[in-house]
């Protein structure tokens, strides 16, 4: 990874650059941070001679080899002082919360305008909403484009940042032409990588973010953060990593609760981390403190179904959506929950090197 001394190189420096890496067979892939711009090699980086040539070139600063496999996701990358936004705001800076429902009813729009603005209300910062559902049987609603401009509807009424999930490249055009801020890659997609690589591509250069959930097939952490090393490659590093719970299901739970491996990944990346307590626990009683555990565990965040009127909703919402109410309270005490969280982990730094 080439870490130049400035925050962008000017193109003839990017030109030598090139020449030399690809004298040295490496090809490279620009990643533009917020701040800063660093460049991927590709190929053996072990070269040598090519490595020394480029770290003698005055505008970089440095040429660094990370170990860890997931080279741009890892926290000791180039890219650790990367911070994801919505709507300007920095991910995890007062406890993140993005709300909505499961599923648009493209035949109730109204019932998603008011929930958009109950969203607000409680203090959500990104509104949920999903366009078209993955689904177990082929013959359940598959989701409409139709829901597509109900969404980007509640965004202008609403001036919330919006969410949907993407299932292939033709839903993937169609949002970024309605510029969906987030989108959504569910568990079933989590280890398409020609779905994550085409994503990547596509929203380089934007300001576009993904929520990456985790394969809910309980794979290892690796897996997940190399799922998201996968967009991050193609030059756009706003990614959040999103556990949702797992299967096997815990007895009795829709899946397994994986809150908990919220500090083990922030401990290994530098991405924000958004957990989803309502596919994990799958079930609205259950959802508050599965929230309020993501905000104990030191999640940046959380994403949470909910919905005016449950009973009305249809997808998951009649059995997983919180009530806009519920979700105020979920926002306040999990609020409250991630300061004291940051105040206890500072108490660790200090013991830990004190
Ligand atoms: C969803 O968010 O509604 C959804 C289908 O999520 P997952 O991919 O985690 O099942
Ligand atoms: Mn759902």
């Amino acid at each position: 990874m080439i870490i130049p001394k400035e925050s962008h190189l000017t193109p003839e420096q990017e030109t030598e650059l090139e020449a030399i890496a690809s004298e040295g067979g490496i090809k490279l892939m620009k990643i533009t941070g917020e701040t800063r711009q660093i460049f991927l090699m590709i190929g053996d980086e072990r070269n040598e001679e090519m490595v020394s040539r480029i770290t003698g070139l005055d505008y970089i600063d440095r040429v660094d080899m990370v170990m860890d496999p997931y080279r741009l996701m890892s926290r000791t990358s180039g890219l650790a002082g990367h911070k994801v936004r919505l709507n300007g705001k920095i991910v995890g800076d007062g406890f993140t919360v993005i709300a909505g429902q499961c599923t648009i009813d493209p035949k109730n729009p109204n019932y998603f305008f008011e929930t958009a603005q109950a969203v607000k209300e409680a203090g959500a910062d990104c509104l949920r909403g999903g366009v078209w559902k993955p689904r177990t049987s082929p013959y359940a609603f598959q989701g409409d484009v139709k829901s597509l401009e109900i969404l980007m509807g509640a965004k202008a009424r609403t001036g919330l940042p919006v969410d949907t999930e993407v299932m292939d490249p033709e839903q993937l055009d169609a949002v970024l032409q309605h510029d969906v801020d987030v989108l959504q890659i569910g568990t079933r997609n989590a280890l398409n990588y020609g779905l994550l690589k085409e994503v990547g591509r596509k929203i380089r250069g934007r300001k576009t973010a993904v929520l990456l959930k985790r394969s809910m097939h309980m794979g290892k952490i690796e897996e997940f953060i190399m799922a998201a090393e996968y967009v991050v490659a193609q030059g756009n590093p706003n990614i959040m990593l999103c556990p949702r719970g797992t299967t096997p299901a815990m007895d009795g739970y829709r899946n397994h609760p994986d809150e908990c491996i919220a500090p083990l990944l922030k401990e290994r990346t530098w991405a924000p981390v958004v957990v989803d307590p309502s596919h994990s626990v799958g079930k609205a009683s259950y959802v508050p403190f599965a929230c309020m555990a993501a905000a104990s565990y030191g999640a940046d965040g959380i994403i949470v179904e909910t919905h005016v009127s449950p009973r009305h909703g249809i997808g998951d919402d009649p059995k997983q959506a919180v009530t806009p109410d519920t979700l105020a309270r979920i926002i306040r005490d999990c609020r409250a929950i991630a300061a004291m969280q940051k105040s206890h982990m500072g108490h660790l730094h200090v013991t830990a090197h004190g």
